[in-house]
């Protein structure tokens, strides 16, 4: 029997499918090079924008066509309403911290005992989430929903799975959580800088990378982590979503845009090389960002001051998102769509041309 997983979202599913790809091998099954070759396919999924959304059911129509009649499985980000349209039209819906229990679900026997572990597919880079969940309900966000609010894995786990990534020869293990920074708030006597630094201090030539952190949780100590410590490598991921206070606000993201600058600019200021003009990229710093144009009632004076800031900031990249309704979050329910789709498309290429190109 071969298995092939269709992954969607972020590196949180990316993460999560090397975990289902170890459970399935765990009963046997061999991975297929293609979906056309797979007895079973996962979908991981995001229902994060719509687009993403519209690929699955395009894809499940596809294998349930035909001579294609293969038993499909959906886990990942799902919202309770398309849950419920997926339902008839799948084989299995489970939540992925039932993974363990997925034989059981799909009524095969499991030849070895089930690890948590991932099948590290990538012999350099190793996905290790740290963290599951947000509690912050930015207005458009899915998230918060599909999985939950947030809860930290235990120090030791993570620790032993970064032990173990780097004995099998990994270089670089990549922290995620959909907020990083708040690691441990949950836990008694631990926090994301105390984290790292047990992590650094794993012995090994290695390096260590983290997302996604948040603009309202980035305490000093942990900028001067970064900036000190060699196996930490030099890239902060920092979304800014809109440089428009107003539109801000209605995300219900927690700060300004003088506040984003105004942090960016201290983490840039611990990175300049010596002796550097402090104008335009000098920095070592690479900063990453995630924006979405057309979030409803951003007006084309809104947009700009996005323009704005992001010329200020000078980042490295930008995923650049069309806002599209999610349904039951806040925005989607408070708020019309109504930035049209063209509007919303040159305000991508806008931004695109001005940071990626
Ligand atoms: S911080 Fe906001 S955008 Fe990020 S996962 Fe949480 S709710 Fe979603």
């Amino acid at each position: 029997m071969k298995y092939y997983i269709f992954t969607l979202g972020c590196q949180m599913n990316k993460s999560d499918s090397e975990r289902i790809a170890k459970v399935l091998e765990s009963c046997g099954f061999k991975s297929a090079p293609t979906e056309e070759g797979a007895d079973l396919i996962v979908i991981n999924a995001c229902s994060v924008r719509q687009a993403a959304v519209d690929r699955i059911y395009g894809k499940i129509k596809k294998w349930q066509s035909g001579k294609q009649n293969k038993k499909i499985v959906i886990t990942g980000c799902i919202l309770p309403l398309d849950r419920h349209k997926l339902h008839s039209k799948v084989d299995l819906i489970f939540d992925i911290k039932d993974l363990p229990n997925l034989p059981k679900m799909l009524s095969i026997p499991s030849l070895l005992p089930i690890t948590h572990h991932p099948l590290l597919r990538n012999k350099r880079e190793a996905l290790i989430p740290i963290m599951t969940g947000c509690n912050n309900f930015c207005s458009y966000c899915a998230v918060p929903y599909t999985r939950g609010r947030e809860i930290s894995r235990p120090e030791e786990e993570i620790i032993n799975e970064v032990k173990q990534s780097i004995s099998r020869g990994i270089k670089k293990v990549v922290l995620l959580g959909q907020n990083v920074n708040n690691y441990g708030l949950d836990l008694k006597n631990t926090s994301f800088v105390q984290l790292l630094k047990k992590i650094i201090g794993i012995p090994g030539n290695f390096q260590i990378s983290f997302l996604t952190s948040n603009p309202w949780n980035f305490p000093d100590q942990l900028i001067e982590l970064i900036a000190k410590e060699p196996k930490l490598i030099k890239e902060v991921h920092l979304p800014i979503q809109s440089g428009d206070d107003e539109i801000l606000k209605k995300m219900n993201r927690n700060y300004t845009s003088g506040q984003y600058l105004a942090l960016i600019s201290k983490l840039k200021s611990h990175f300049r090389p010596k002796g550097e003009c402090c104008e335009g990229r000098v920095s070592n710093l690479y900063l990453s960002t995630d924006i979405i144009v057309g979030f409803p009632t951003e007006t084309k004076k809104a947009f700009e001051n996005t323009v704005k800031v992001c010329k200020q900031a000078r980042f490295n990249k930008a995923y650049i998102a069309q806002y599209s309704p999610r349904p039951g979050t806040v925005s989607a329910k408070l708020y019309k769509d109504d930035v049209p789709k063209t509007e919303k498309k040159r305000r991508w290429q806008i931004l695109n041309n001005l940071i990626n190109s």
